[in-house]
């Protein structure tokens, strides 16, 4: 499920996602947590960056400390699967169209990426996580998950997702006693999404 509203924080520096990042660790400290937050999307004029109202940019920077914290707690364990899986959303790849040469198996189910376009960031992480020995899965939506787990036991799956729609993955990975970590979009819209792939290089 998408957010009521779209952002774009491909375009904000750098350093915020490391301010991000260390918030995280002081998860816990709810009060002084909003005030820190709200500091952090005047510094960074994160609403004239996105366009999004002070609400809706809280919803973001906090969704992406609770998916940084979850992360935080879940690599030891994440590090020690040997099993493992890349979800990518098919909202990332270049085209949205016939111009993505990408196959649909139903009875996966999944898209299976056929490389067409270089420069494209589905191309660039399937290609990335096959090398380092991941199953790769280009998924029209969340609702794909729960068919490819119950089909092959990993132990370590990594999601590139919205935070609405990792809210949904949490759950489900911990029910099956899977190793997550989670990589959210940075411009989301269900549409030429991004995705850090430093990030994601550094997460697998
Ligand atoms: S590189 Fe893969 S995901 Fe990207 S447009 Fe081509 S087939 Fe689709
Ligand atoms: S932004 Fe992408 S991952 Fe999020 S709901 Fe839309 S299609 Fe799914």
């Amino acid at each position: 499920m998408p957010y009521r509203f779209t952002f774009d924080l491909s375009k904000v520096p750098r350093f915020f996602f490391t301010e991000i990042a260390t918030v995280s660790y002081q998860k816990g400290m709810h009060k002084a947590l909003i005030k820190k937050l709200q500091e952090i999307i005047v510094r960074f004029r994160i609403q004239e960056a996105t366009g999004l109202n002070l609400s809706d940019s809280l919803v973001v920077l906090q969704d992406l400390i609770d998916l940084q914290a979850i992360n935080m707690i879940e690599r030891s364990r994440f590090l020690q699967t040997k099993k493992r899986a890349l979800f990518l959303p098919h909202c990332s790849r270049k085209y949205m169209d016939n111009r993505c040469k990408s196959i649909f198996d139903a009875s996966i189910p999944s898209y299976t990426c056929a490389h067409c376009s270089p420069d494209c960031s589905i191309n660039k992480a399937d290609q990335l996580a096959k090398k380092k020995g991941y199953d790769v899965y280009l998924l029209p939506g969340g609702s794909c998950i729960p068919k490819i787990l119950k089909t092959n036991r990993y132990e370590g799956i990594v999601g590139v997702a919205c935070g609405e729609e990792m809210k949904i993955l949490g759950p489900l990975l911990s029910s099956m006693d899977v190793a997550g970590q989670a990589i959210p979009l940075i411009k989301n819209g269900c549409a030429n999404t991004i995705f850090n792939m430093e990030t994601l290089t550094k997460v697998l």
